[in-house]
Protein backbone atom coordinates (compact mmCIF):
# COMPACT_ATOMS: atom_id res chain seq x y z
CA UNK A 1 0.00 0.00 0.00
CA UNK A 2 1.34 3.51 -0.84
CA UNK A 3 0.36 6.77 0.91
CA UNK A 4 -1.18 8.78 -2.09
CA UNK A 5 0.07 12.24 0.82
CA UNK A 6 -3.04 13.98 0.47
CA UNK A 7 -4.05 15.45 4.05
CA UNK A 8 -7.54 13.29 3.78
CA UNK A 9 -4.79 9.92 3.58
CA UNK A 10 -2.59 11.64 6.09
CA UNK A 11 -5.27 11.39 9.22
CA UNK A 12 -6.17 8.18 8.31
CA UNK A 13 -2.74 7.37 8.21
CA UNK A 14 -2.76 4.95 11.31
CA UNK A 15 -5.86 4.01 11.27
CA UNK A 16 -5.52 2.31 7.52
CA UNK A 17 -2.62 -0.07 7.89
CA UNK A 18 -2.60 -2.41 5.50
CA UNK A 19 -0.65 -5.48 4.51
CA UNK A 20 1.55 -5.52 1.81
CA UNK A 21 4.33 -7.40 0.55
CA UNK A 22 7.85 -7.50 0.89
CA UNK A 23 8.43 -7.53 -2.88
CA UNK A 24 6.85 -3.98 -2.56
CA UNK A 25 8.99 -3.02 0.19
CA UNK A 26 11.85 -4.66 -2.32
CA UNK A 27 10.59 -2.49 -5.09
CA UNK A 28 10.15 0.72 -3.63
CA UNK A 29 13.65 0.63 -1.92
CA UNK A 30 16.24 -2.09 -3.07
CA UNK A 31 15.38 -1.21 -7.19
CA UNK A 32 16.35 2.43 -6.34
CA UNK A 33 19.45 1.00 -4.84
CA UNK A 34 21.13 -0.83 -7.64
CA UNK A 35 19.34 1.26 -11.10
CA UNK A 36 22.62 2.98 -12.66
CA UNK A 37 22.55 6.38 -11.08
CA UNK A 38 23.30 8.45 -13.96
CA UNK A 39 20.30 6.77 -15.74
CA UNK A 40 17.77 7.12 -12.45
CA UNK A 41 19.26 10.95 -11.70
CA UNK A 42 17.96 12.25 -14.65
CA UNK A 43 14.34 10.42 -14.37
CA UNK A 44 14.22 11.56 -10.82
CA UNK A 45 15.65 15.20 -11.19
CA UNK A 46 12.43 15.55 -14.05
CA UNK A 47 9.77 13.83 -12.00
CA UNK A 48 10.33 14.95 -8.30
CA UNK A 49 9.07 18.47 -7.10
CA UNK A 50 6.82 18.66 -10.14
CA UNK A 51 3.60 17.04 -8.79
CA UNK A 52 4.15 19.06 -5.71
CA UNK A 53 5.25 22.30 -6.55
CA UNK A 54 2.69 25.35 -5.50
CA UNK A 55 2.68 28.74 -7.27
CA UNK A 56 3.35 31.12 -4.59
CA UNK A 57 3.71 34.66 -4.23
CA UNK A 58 5.91 37.81 -2.83
CA UNK A 59 8.35 35.51 -1.92
CA UNK A 60 11.20 38.11 -1.03
CA UNK A 61 8.85 38.80 2.20
CA UNK A 62 10.26 36.85 4.63
CA UNK A 63 13.89 35.72 5.86
CA UNK A 64 15.35 33.22 3.66
CA UNK A 65 17.47 30.29 6.10
CA UNK A 66 19.88 28.14 4.13
CA UNK A 67 18.64 25.04 6.12
CA UNK A 68 15.40 24.28 8.27
CA UNK A 69 15.43 21.36 10.16
CA UNK A 70 11.60 20.85 10.89
CA UNK A 71 11.30 18.45 14.07
CA UNK A 72 13.80 18.37 17.38
CA UNK A 73 13.66 14.66 18.49
CA UNK A 74 16.38 12.67 19.13
CA UNK A 75 17.55 12.70 15.12
CA UNK A 76 16.49 16.23 14.24
CA UNK A 77 18.39 17.57 17.25
CA UNK A 78 21.58 16.28 16.10
CA UNK A 79 20.96 17.01 12.50
CA UNK A 80 20.67 20.82 14.26
CA UNK A 81 23.89 20.35 16.32
CA UNK A 82 26.10 18.54 13.15
CA UNK A 83 25.51 20.83 10.68
CA UNK A 84 26.37 23.73 13.32
CA UNK A 85 29.45 22.49 14.63
CA UNK A 86 30.40 21.62 10.95
CA UNK A 87 33.85 24.33 9.51
CA UNK A 88 32.25 24.45 6.18
CA UNK A 89 28.74 25.53 6.90
CA UNK A 90 29.96 28.70 9.39
CA UNK A 91 27.77 31.78 8.17
CA UNK A 92 24.83 29.46 6.63
CA UNK A 93 21.67 30.41 8.12
CA UNK A 94 20.65 27.18 9.96
CA UNK A 95 16.91 26.73 12.18
CA UNK A 96 15.60 24.11 14.14
CA UNK A 97 11.88 24.23 14.49
CA UNK A 98 10.17 22.06 17.33
CA UNK A 99 6.55 21.76 18.15
CA UNK A 100 7.15 20.94 21.80
CA UNK A 101 8.78 22.31 24.67
CA UNK A 102 12.81 23.27 24.94
CA UNK A 103 13.86 19.96 27.01
CA UNK A 104 16.41 21.29 29.96
CA UNK A 105 17.53 19.04 32.75
CA UNK A 106 19.16 20.70 35.23
CA UNK A 107 19.86 17.82 37.04
CA UNK A 108 19.04 13.82 36.47
CA UNK A 109 16.12 12.61 37.91
CA UNK A 110 16.58 10.34 40.59
CA UNK A 111 14.16 7.97 38.52
CA UNK A 112 14.73 6.17 35.29
CA UNK A 113 12.55 7.14 32.59
CA UNK A 114 11.00 4.68 30.70
CA UNK A 115 11.63 5.65 27.37
CA UNK A 116 15.58 4.25 26.50
CA UNK A 117 17.06 3.34 23.14
CA UNK A 118 20.28 0.59 22.71
CA UNK A 119 23.06 3.00 21.25
CA UNK A 120 25.06 1.68 18.90
CA UNK A 121 29.10 2.52 18.64
CA UNK A 122 28.59 3.97 15.66
CA UNK A 123 25.58 6.51 16.97
CA UNK A 124 28.04 7.14 19.76
CA UNK A 125 30.62 8.42 17.50
CA UNK A 126 28.48 10.63 15.72
CA UNK A 127 27.29 11.95 19.46
CA UNK A 128 31.10 12.18 20.08
CA UNK A 129 31.76 14.25 17.32
CA UNK A 130 29.22 16.54 17.73
CA UNK A 131 30.25 17.38 22.10
CA UNK A 132 26.97 15.12 23.04
CA UNK A 133 28.33 11.76 24.42
CA UNK A 134 30.85 13.81 27.04
CA UNK A 135 27.45 15.45 28.51
CA UNK A 136 25.64 11.92 28.18
CA UNK A 137 28.11 9.93 29.76
CA UNK A 138 28.48 12.44 32.69
CA UNK A 139 24.56 12.71 32.78
CA UNK A 140 23.43 8.58 32.46
CA UNK A 141 24.12 6.09 30.33
CA UNK A 142 25.18 2.36 31.00
CA UNK A 143 27.48 0.19 28.53
CA UNK A 144 26.83 -3.18 28.03
CA UNK A 145 29.28 -6.10 26.32
CA UNK A 146 27.32 -9.04 25.92
CA UNK A 147 23.19 -9.80 24.30
CA UNK A 148 21.24 -13.05 24.73
CA UNK A 149 18.91 -14.21 22.46
CA UNK A 150 17.14 -16.93 22.63
CA UNK A 151 13.65 -19.07 22.05
CA UNK A 152 10.90 -19.90 23.92
CA UNK A 153 9.43 -22.67 21.88
CA UNK A 154 12.82 -24.41 21.63
CA UNK A 155 15.47 -22.86 24.19
CA UNK A 156 17.55 -22.87 20.81
CA UNK A 157 20.24 -19.20 21.62
CA UNK A 158 22.58 -16.62 20.05
CA UNK A 159 25.01 -14.72 21.94
CA UNK A 160 26.77 -11.53 20.65
CA UNK A 161 29.35 -10.58 22.46
CA UNK A 162 33.07 -8.98 22.32
CA UNK A 163 35.91 -10.98 22.14
CA UNK A 164 37.48 -8.22 24.53
CA UNK A 165 34.93 -8.11 27.29
CA UNK A 166 36.12 -4.11 27.89
CA UNK A 167 35.07 -2.96 24.60
CA UNK A 168 31.12 -1.82 24.59
CA UNK A 169 28.79 -3.90 22.33
CA UNK A 170 26.27 -0.23 22.62
CA UNK A 171 24.94 1.62 25.70
CA UNK A 172 21.53 2.30 26.87
CA UNK A 173 20.74 5.85 27.28
CA UNK A 174 17.31 7.41 28.09
CA UNK A 175 15.77 9.24 25.70
CA UNK A 176 15.14 12.39 27.60
CA UNK A 177 19.23 12.58 28.60
CA UNK A 178 19.87 12.03 24.94
CA UNK A 179 17.95 15.40 23.89
CA UNK A 180 18.55 17.28 27.28
CA UNK A 181 22.26 16.28 25.72
CA UNK A 182 21.63 17.82 22.38
CA UNK A 183 19.82 20.77 23.96
CA UNK A 184 22.76 22.06 26.19
CA UNK A 185 25.30 21.69 22.55
CA UNK A 186 22.52 23.96 20.88
CA UNK A 187 22.96 26.16 23.30
CA UNK A 188 26.34 26.49 22.95
CA UNK A 189 25.93 26.77 18.85
CA UNK A 190 23.56 29.60 19.51
CA UNK A 191 25.62 31.46 16.65
CA UNK A 192 25.50 29.28 13.95
CA UNK A 193 21.89 27.59 15.12
CA UNK A 194 18.56 29.58 16.16
CA UNK A 195 16.21 27.64 17.63
CA UNK A 196 12.51 27.92 18.35
CA UNK A 197 10.80 25.61 20.40
CA UNK A 198 6.87 25.94 20.72
CA UNK A 199 6.50 26.10 17.22
CA UNK A 200 4.58 23.49 14.81
CA UNK A 201 4.45 23.33 11.59
CA UNK A 202 1.27 23.95 10.01
CA UNK A 203 1.82 24.33 6.45
CA UNK A 204 4.35 23.89 3.73
CA UNK A 205 4.74 25.37 0.32
CA UNK A 206 6.70 23.64 -2.68
CA UNK A 207 9.21 24.80 -4.81
CA UNK A 208 9.66 23.92 -8.71
CA UNK A 209 12.37 21.85 -9.34
CA UNK A 210 13.20 24.43 -12.62
CA UNK A 211 12.57 28.19 -12.44
CA UNK A 212 9.59 28.88 -13.38
CA UNK A 213 8.31 32.06 -13.46
CA UNK A 214 5.22 32.09 -11.13
CA UNK A 215 7.51 29.71 -8.69
CA UNK A 216 8.31 29.78 -5.38
CA UNK A 217 12.13 30.10 -5.23
CA UNK A 218 12.06 28.26 -1.95
CA UNK A 219 10.31 26.08 0.22
CA UNK A 220 7.67 28.08 2.30
CA UNK A 221 6.78 27.04 6.11
CA UNK A 222 3.79 28.40 7.82
CA UNK A 223 3.67 27.96 11.86
CA UNK A 224 0.97 27.34 14.15
CA UNK A 225 1.71 31.17 15.14
CA UNK A 226 0.88 32.38 11.64
CA UNK A 227 4.59 33.44 10.95
CA UNK A 228 6.29 32.13 7.57
CA UNK A 229 9.32 31.27 6.78
CA UNK A 230 11.79 30.17 3.63
CA UNK A 231 14.48 27.53 3.19
CA UNK A 232 16.90 26.71 0.81
CA UNK A 233 16.78 23.43 2.37
CA UNK A 234 14.02 21.52 4.36
CA UNK A 235 15.14 18.53 6.65
CA UNK A 236 12.21 16.61 7.63
CA UNK A 237 12.98 15.22 11.13
CA UNK A 238 9.34 15.34 12.24
CA UNK A 239 9.02 11.56 13.27
CA UNK A 240 6.93 8.23 11.82
CA UNK A 241 3.91 10.89 11.42
CA UNK A 242 5.95 13.14 9.01
CA UNK A 243 3.61 16.00 7.99
CA UNK A 244 6.53 16.93 5.62
CA UNK A 245 6.82 13.25 3.69
CA UNK A 246 2.92 13.10 3.98
CA UNK A 247 2.25 16.93 2.22
CA UNK A 248 5.01 16.00 -0.24
CA UNK A 249 3.16 12.64 -1.49
CA UNK A 250 5.94 10.51 -1.22
CA UNK A 251 4.71 6.98 -1.76
CA UNK A 252 5.61 5.10 1.57
CA UNK A 253 5.52 1.48 2.74
CA UNK A 254 4.17 0.14 6.01
CA UNK A 255 2.09 -2.03 7.84
CA UNK A 256 1.00 -2.26 11.40
CA UNK A 257 2.16 -5.06 13.40
CA UNK A 258 -0.76 -5.75 15.51
CA UNK A 259 1.38 -5.63 18.30
CA UNK A 260 2.31 -2.69 21.04
CA UNK A 261 5.29 -2.43 22.89
CA UNK A 262 5.15 -2.60 26.95
CA UNK A 263 7.70 -0.62 28.41
CA UNK A 264 8.96 -0.43 32.11
CA UNK A 265 11.53 -0.15 34.76
CA UNK A 266 12.36 -2.90 36.49
CA UNK A 267 14.05 -3.14 39.67
CA UNK A 268 16.08 -6.29 39.85
CA UNK A 269 15.80 -9.35 42.93
CA UNK A 270 19.45 -8.60 43.85
CA UNK A 271 22.27 -6.39 42.62
CA UNK A 272 24.42 -8.07 39.30
CA UNK A 273 27.18 -6.73 37.47
CA UNK A 274 24.07 -6.31 34.41
CA UNK A 275 26.42 -5.93 31.23
CA UNK A 276 24.17 -8.24 29.06
CA UNK A 277 21.12 -7.58 26.95
CA UNK A 278 18.43 -10.23 27.02
CA UNK A 279 15.81 -11.05 24.50
CA UNK A 280 13.38 -13.81 24.42
CA UNK A 281 11.67 -14.51 21.39
CA UNK A 282 7.60 -15.41 22.62
CA UNK A 283 5.10 -16.97 19.76
CA UNK A 284 3.09 -13.89 21.12
CA UNK A 285 6.26 -11.34 20.34
CA UNK A 286 10.05 -10.61 21.99
CA UNK A 287 10.93 -9.17 25.25
CA UNK A 288 14.12 -7.71 25.88
CA UNK A 289 15.18 -6.36 29.39
CA UNK A 290 18.04 -3.88 28.92
CA UNK A 291 20.47 -2.80 31.69
CA UNK A 292 20.54 0.28 33.37
CA UNK A 293 22.21 -0.23 36.56
CA UNK A 294 23.24 -2.96 38.98
CA UNK A 295 19.64 -3.17 40.07
CA UNK A 296 17.51 -2.13 37.65
CA UNK A 297 16.49 -2.62 33.58
CA UNK A 298 14.43 -1.31 31.42
CA UNK A 299 11.58 -3.75 29.88
CA UNK A 300 10.40 -3.70 26.31
CA UNK A 301 8.11 -6.22 25.78
CA UNK A 302 6.01 -6.66 22.31
CA UNK A 303 2.63 -8.33 22.42
CA UNK A 304 -1.04 -8.18 21.10
CA UNK A 305 -2.25 -4.71 21.72
CA UNK A 306 -5.22 -6.48 23.99
CA UNK A 307 -2.54 -8.63 25.94
CA UNK A 308 -0.67 -5.18 25.95
CA UNK A 309 -3.60 -3.83 27.58
CA UNK A 310 -3.83 -6.80 29.89
CA UNK A 311 -0.53 -6.11 31.09
CA UNK A 312 -0.86 -2.39 31.84
CA UNK A 313 -3.68 -3.42 33.64
CA UNK A 314 -2.34 -6.35 36.23
CA UNK A 315 -1.34 -4.91 39.53
CA UNK A 316 2.26 -5.13 40.47
CA UNK A 317 2.69 -8.33 41.75
CA UNK A 318 1.23 -9.97 38.92
CA UNK A 319 2.89 -7.58 35.82
CA UNK A 320 6.17 -8.89 37.87
CA UNK A 321 5.36 -13.08 37.47
CA UNK A 322 3.99 -12.04 34.11
CA UNK A 323 7.66 -11.06 33.41
CA UNK A 324 9.60 -13.64 35.02
CA UNK A 325 7.73 -15.86 33.60
CA UNK A 326 8.35 -14.90 29.93
CA UNK A 327 11.52 -14.93 30.84
CA UNK A 328 11.76 -18.73 32.63
CA UNK A 329 8.53 -20.68 31.62
CA UNK A 330 9.05 -23.80 29.51
CA UNK A 331 5.73 -24.09 28.43
CA UNK A 332 5.91 -22.97 24.78
CA UNK A 333 8.31 -26.27 24.42
CA UNK A 334 7.79 -29.48 22.80
CA UNK A 335 9.99 -32.99 23.48
CA UNK A 336 10.07 -33.47 19.66
CA UNK A 337 11.82 -29.66 19.05
CA UNK A 338 13.94 -29.86 22.34
CA UNK A 339 14.96 -33.44 20.85
CA UNK A 340 15.66 -32.12 17.71
CA UNK A 341 17.63 -29.21 18.76
CA UNK A 342 19.98 -31.16 20.74
CA UNK A 343 20.54 -33.68 18.61
CA UNK A 344 21.88 -30.70 16.11
CA UNK A 345 23.74 -28.99 18.74
CA UNK A 346 25.58 -32.41 19.66
CA UNK A 347 26.35 -32.88 15.75
CA UNK A 348 27.51 -29.36 15.81
CA UNK A 349 29.76 -29.54 19.01
CA UNK A 350 31.43 -32.89 17.20
CA UNK A 351 32.08 -30.54 14.33
CA UNK A 352 33.52 -27.34 16.04
CA UNK A 353 34.32 -28.86 19.93
CA UNK A 354 34.64 -25.03 20.79
CA UNK A 355 32.35 -23.11 19.15
CA UNK A 356 29.35 -21.67 20.40
CA UNK A 357 28.68 -19.46 23.56
CA UNK A 358 27.55 -20.93 26.89
CA UNK A 359 23.45 -20.33 28.49
CA UNK A 360 23.48 -17.42 30.70
CA UNK A 361 20.44 -17.07 32.97
CA UNK A 362 18.65 -13.81 32.84
CA UNK A 363 18.24 -11.98 36.80
CA UNK A 364 14.93 -11.95 37.69
CA UNK A 365 12.85 -9.77 38.76
CA UNK A 366 11.75 -7.80 41.85
CA UNK A 367 9.40 -4.93 41.49
CA UNK A 368 8.66 -2.10 38.75
CA UNK A 369 9.29 1.62 39.02
CA UNK A 370 6.56 3.46 39.84
CA UNK A 371 4.02 4.45 37.54
CA UNK A 372 6.49 3.34 34.78
CA UNK A 373 4.49 1.06 32.94
CA UNK A 374 3.53 2.68 29.18
CA UNK A 375 2.65 1.18 25.87
CA UNK A 376 3.05 2.00 22.38
CA UNK A 377 1.72 0.93 19.14
CA UNK A 378 4.28 -0.75 16.92
CA UNK A 379 4.61 -0.58 13.29
CA UNK A 380 6.72 -0.77 10.02
CA UNK A 381 7.27 2.29 7.53
CA UNK A 382 9.15 2.94 4.70
CA UNK A 383 9.34 5.94 2.26
CA UNK A 384 10.31 5.39 -0.73
CA UNK A 385 11.77 8.70 -1.27
CA UNK A 386 13.74 10.47 0.90
CA UNK A 387 14.45 13.31 -0.85
CA UNK A 388 12.61 15.98 -3.27
CA UNK A 389 13.60 19.43 -4.79
CA UNK A 390 15.13 21.27 -1.96
CA UNK A 391 13.96 18.90 0.32
CA UNK A 392 15.65 15.43 2.43
CA UNK A 393 13.82 13.26 5.32
CA UNK A 394 15.45 11.88 7.76
CA UNK A 395 14.68 9.25 10.96
CA UNK A 396 11.43 8.13 11.67
CA UNK A 397 10.08 9.82 8.82
CA UNK A 398 11.84 8.28 6.67
CA UNK A 399 11.94 4.83 8.21
CA UNK A 400 10.05 2.90 11.45
CA UNK A 401 11.31 0.09 12.55
CA UNK A 402 10.13 -2.67 15.12
CA UNK A 403 12.40 -2.02 18.20
CA UNK A 404 13.42 -5.75 18.72
CA UNK A 405 16.83 -4.71 17.40
CA UNK A 406 16.72 -1.42 18.73
CA UNK A 407 18.04 0.09 15.72
CA UNK A 408 15.86 2.95 15.13
CA UNK A 409 17.32 5.96 16.00
CA UNK A 410 20.14 4.46 15.49
CA UNK A 411 19.56 4.34 11.94
CA UNK A 412 18.31 7.67 12.03
CA UNK A 413 22.08 8.84 13.74
CA UNK A 414 23.33 7.03 10.76
CA UNK A 415 21.35 9.68 8.01
CA UNK A 416 22.39 12.78 10.16
CA UNK A 417 26.29 11.47 9.64
CA UNK A 418 25.73 10.55 5.95
CA UNK A 419 23.72 14.00 5.56
CA UNK A 420 26.28 16.24 7.18
CA UNK A 421 29.17 15.21 4.82
CA UNK A 422 27.46 15.61 1.66
CA UNK A 423 25.90 19.11 2.82
CA UNK A 424 29.49 19.79 3.97
CA UNK A 425 31.16 18.60 0.67
CA UNK A 426 28.48 20.83 -0.98
CA UNK A 427 29.06 23.96 0.57
CA UNK A 428 32.44 23.80 0.16
CA UNK A 429 32.73 23.83 -3.23
CA UNK A 430 30.37 26.30 -3.16
CA UNK A 431 26.69 24.37 -4.28
CA UNK A 432 23.33 25.16 -3.27
CA UNK A 433 22.75 23.07 -0.31
CA UNK A 434 18.92 22.68 -1.74
CA UNK A 435 20.20 21.47 -5.15
CA UNK A 436 18.97 17.90 -6.28
CA UNK A 437 22.25 16.03 -7.33
CA UNK A 438 23.83 15.55 -3.50
CA UNK A 439 20.53 15.04 -2.19
CA UNK A 440 20.23 11.79 -4.15
CA UNK A 441 23.33 10.76 -3.13
CA UNK A 442 22.45 10.85 0.59
CA UNK A 443 19.47 8.72 -0.49
CA UNK A 444 21.03 6.32 -2.33
CA UNK A 445 23.56 5.61 0.61
CA UNK A 446 20.99 5.88 3.28
CA UNK A 447 18.48 3.26 1.19
CA UNK A 448 21.40 1.13 0.83
CA UNK A 449 21.67 1.03 4.71
CA UNK A 450 18.63 0.92 6.04
CA UNK A 451 16.65 -1.25 3.88
CA UNK A 452 18.57 -4.73 4.11
CA UNK A 453 18.40 -3.78 8.17
CA UNK A 454 14.54 -3.23 7.97
CA UNK A 455 14.14 -6.40 5.84
CA UNK A 456 15.61 -8.32 8.19
CA UNK A 457 14.09 -6.70 11.50
CA UNK A 458 10.79 -7.71 9.28
CA UNK A 459 11.43 -11.10 8.82
CA UNK A 460 12.95 -11.44 12.30
CA UNK A 461 9.61 -10.35 13.61
CA UNK A 462 7.77 -13.15 10.94
CA UNK A 463 9.80 -16.13 11.81
CA UNK A 464 9.37 -15.49 15.37
CA UNK A 465 5.92 -15.03 15.44
CA UNK A 466 4.71 -18.62 15.17
CA UNK A 467 4.96 -22.17 16.51
CA UNK A 468 4.13 -24.04 14.06
CA UNK A 469 6.45 -27.26 14.44
CA UNK A 470 8.72 -26.63 10.81
CA UNK A 471 8.95 -23.04 11.46
CA UNK A 472 10.87 -23.44 14.89
CA UNK A 473 12.57 -26.04 13.65
CA UNK A 474 14.29 -24.66 11.21
CA UNK A 475 15.07 -21.33 13.01
CA UNK A 476 16.38 -23.35 15.81
CA UNK A 477 18.63 -25.06 13.65
CA UNK A 478 19.67 -21.74 11.71
CA UNK A 479 20.21 -20.01 15.75
CA UNK A 480 22.41 -22.76 17.12
CA UNK A 481 24.30 -22.79 13.66
CA UNK A 482 24.80 -18.97 13.73
CA UNK A 483 25.97 -19.49 16.94
CA UNK A 484 28.78 -21.51 16.21
CA UNK A 485 29.92 -19.24 13.64
CA UNK A 486 31.70 -16.43 15.37
CA UNK A 487 32.62 -14.56 12.06
CA UNK A 488 29.03 -14.64 11.09
CA UNK A 489 28.34 -13.44 14.62
CA UNK A 490 30.71 -10.64 13.89
CA UNK A 491 29.36 -9.88 10.46
CA UNK A 492 26.01 -9.35 12.01
CA UNK A 493 27.67 -7.56 14.83
CA UNK A 494 29.49 -4.84 12.62
CA UNK A 495 26.03 -4.12 10.29
CA UNK A 496 24.24 -3.35 13.92
CA UNK A 497 26.82 -1.52 15.06
CA UNK A 498 26.82 1.40 12.39
C1 LIG B 1 9.33 0.82 22.59
C2 LIG B 1 10.41 1.38 21.69
C3 LIG B 1 11.73 1.04 21.93
C4 LIG B 1 12.73 1.55 21.10
N1 LIG B 1 14.03 1.20 21.35
C5 LIG B 1 15.01 1.67 20.54
C6 LIG B 1 16.37 1.30 20.76
O1 LIG B 1 16.69 0.55 21.70
N2 LIG B 1 17.33 1.81 19.93
C7 LIG B 1 17.01 2.63 18.89
O2 LIG B 1 17.93 3.03 18.15
N3 LIG B 1 15.74 2.98 18.65
C8 LIG B 1 14.73 2.54 19.44
N4 LIG B 1 13.43 2.91 19.21
C9 LIG B 1 13.14 3.80 18.09
C10 LIG B 1 13.41 5.28 18.43
O3 LIG B 1 12.71 5.65 19.60
C11 LIG B 1 12.97 6.16 17.27
O4 LIG B 1 13.54 5.67 16.07
C12 LIG B 1 13.44 7.60 17.46
O5 LIG B 1 12.89 8.14 18.64
C13 LIG B 1 13.02 8.48 16.28
O6 LIG B 1 13.49 9.77 16.50
P1 LIG B 1 13.06 10.96 15.53
O7 LIG B 1 13.74 12.16 16.07
O8 LIG B 1 13.26 10.57 14.12
O9 LIG B 1 11.47 11.07 15.70
P2 LIG B 1 10.59 11.52 16.97
O10 LIG B 1 11.21 11.08 18.24
O11 LIG B 1 9.20 11.09 16.68
O12 LIG B 1 10.68 13.12 16.95
C14 LIG B 1 9.95 13.91 16.05
C15 LIG B 1 9.90 15.34 16.61
O13 LIG B 1 9.26 16.16 15.64
C16 LIG B 1 8.38 17.05 16.30
N5 LIG B 1 7.33 17.41 15.33
C17 LIG B 1 6.43 16.58 14.76
N6 LIG B 1 5.62 17.26 13.93
C18 LIG B 1 6.03 18.57 13.98
C19 LIG B 1 5.58 19.75 13.36
N7 LIG B 1 4.53 19.76 12.52
N8 LIG B 1 6.21 20.92 13.65
C20 LIG B 1 7.27 20.94 14.50
N9 LIG B 1 7.73 19.84 15.12
C21 LIG B 1 7.12 18.66 14.87
C22 LIG B 1 7.86 16.26 17.50
O14 LIG B 1 7.41 17.13 18.52
C23 LIG B 1 9.08 15.46 17.90
O15 LIG B 1 9.86 16.11 18.87
C24 LIG B 1 12.40 2.40 20.01
C25 LIG B 1 11.08 2.74 19.77
C26 LIG B 1 10.08 2.24 20.61
C27 LIG B 1 8.64 2.60 20.31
Amino acid sequence: WTEAGTSAAADSEDRDMHKLTRATLALNGLGRCFIAEKHLSGIKIISRGLVCAEHGNDPGKNEVYDVIISGGGMVGSAMACSLGMDPNLEGKKILLLEAGNKKVMDKVPDTYSTRVSSISPGSATLLSSIGAWEQITKMRCKPYQKMQVWDACSDALITFDKENLQDEMAYIVENDIVVAALTQQLDGLSDNVQVKYRSKVVKYAWPMPHQAAESIPWVQITLASGETLQTKLLIGADGPNSMVRRELGIPTVKWGYDQSAVVAVLHLSEPTENNVAWQRFLPTGPIAMLPLSDTESSLVWSASHRFAEELLEMDEESFVDAINSAFWSNENQSELIETAGSLFRSALSAIMPSAGSPRQLPPSVAGIGPKSRVMFPLGMGHASEYIRHRVALIGDAAHRVHPLAGQGANLGFGDVACLTQLLSQAAFNGKDLGAIQHLLEYETERQRHNLPMMAAIDLMKRLYSTNVAPVVLLRTFGLQATNMLPSLKEQIMAFASK
